[in-house]
């Protein structure tokens, strides 16, 4: 469900009147970045999770796509958080976007395009379905692969990587299957098409590294933290398909996905074919520290509400 207010370029306006132009440089080129952000309720009222790191990424996007813009991470905090507040969420999904609009429309759109900055909120459960935080996925390994390095910015939660995503994501529902699985260029596991992806084999946590196009979830990096935690050795190296089909455990992270299990990878079933013990203490850890239900130890959590 949409939110009523938007912020815009430092202000507010609704949600019916946050319109761009046809000839906006980032709708032909793909030339934004963006952010998804959840809040999630707690009993001190509405909480953002790990605020910082997604705000810090926006700004570093925007940096490596030379797209300058007038807003400092404190400013693009405060206007998420006041976002939340006017809309009276308990629990949301945030969306920032910066994007090159209208002016001009050649590539180079340095100096000719009017930049915009945008927060909208909606109410959004859970992206891979309602069962799947339980019983696990059924997906595939795309016969797409993520882009080589240094063709797109694979770290940079650009507009246009996601052309990529889509062809992941749509392949997959084609076939049946609720999500994609991407390799990298040299063919080693990369990452779903909007998660990033855990295996687990004998006990041993595998994730890929950056050197295989990944986004750096921030999800994947709370989900690292909790690993070591619980006190599981985790192992950062390329992952090999096979990996997956041997698996014991295959889990997705990421903002909208959250922690969801997967069942079977091309038909193969993994593990028992359903959550497996480690995923679940990995899930219920991470949906009680971002609902606040245990004492916030790594300091995720911003409450939008202040006391
Ligand atoms: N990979 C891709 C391609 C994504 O779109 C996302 C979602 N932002 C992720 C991984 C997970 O990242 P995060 O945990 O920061 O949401």
């Amino acid at each position: 469900m949409p939110a009523e207010w938007i912020w815009r370029n430092g202000e507010f306006v609704n949600w019916a009147d946050a319109t761009v132009h046809v000839s906006a440089h980032a709708l032909h080129y793909g030339s934004s970045v963006f952010e998804g952000i959840r809040a999630y309720a707690t009993p001190h009222g509405p909480a953002v999770f790990r605020l910082q790191p997604h705000t810090r990424r926006l700004l570093n996007g925007a940096k490596v796509m030379r797209i300058d813009q007038p807003y400092t991470e404190d400013q693009i905090n405060e206007a998420i958080l006041e976002t939340i507040r006017r809309n009276g969420h308990d629990a949301c999904y945030i969306r920032p976007i910066i994007f090159r609009g209208e002016g001009a429309l050649g590539l180079e759109g340095r100096g000719r395009t009017k930049v915009e900055a945008v927060i909208f909120t909606m109410e959004w459960g859970r992206y891979l379905g309602e069962e799947a935080i339980e019983s696990g996925v059924d997906v595939q390994v795309s016969s797409w692969q993520r882009m080589a390095p240094n063709t797109h910015a694979a770290m940079v939660k650009a507009g246009g990587n996601y052309v990529n995503s889509q062809f992941i994501s749509m392949e997959a529902h084609d076939n049946g299957f609720t999500e994609g699985i991407a390799l990298d260029v040299n063919g080693y596991v990369s990452e779903g098409a909007g998660e990033n992806i855990f295996v687990i084999i004998d006990n041993i946590v595998y994730t890929p590294g950056a050197w295989s196009s990944i986004l750096l979830g921030v999800t994947r990096d709370a989900v690292i933290r909790i690993i070591e935690d619980l006190g599981y050795e985790i192992r950062y190296q390329p992952v090999a398909r096979e990996m997956l089909y041997m698996a014991d455990e295959v889990f997705f992270t990421g903002t909208a996905a959250e922690v969801s299990p997967v069942r079977s990878i091309d038909r193969i079933q993994i593990g028992a074919g359903r959550r497996g013990p480690i995923t679940q203490r990995i899930q219920e850890e991470f949906f009680a520290l971002s609902s606040g239900q245990k004492p916030d130890r790594h300091g995720w959590l911003t409450f939008v509400n202040k006391s």
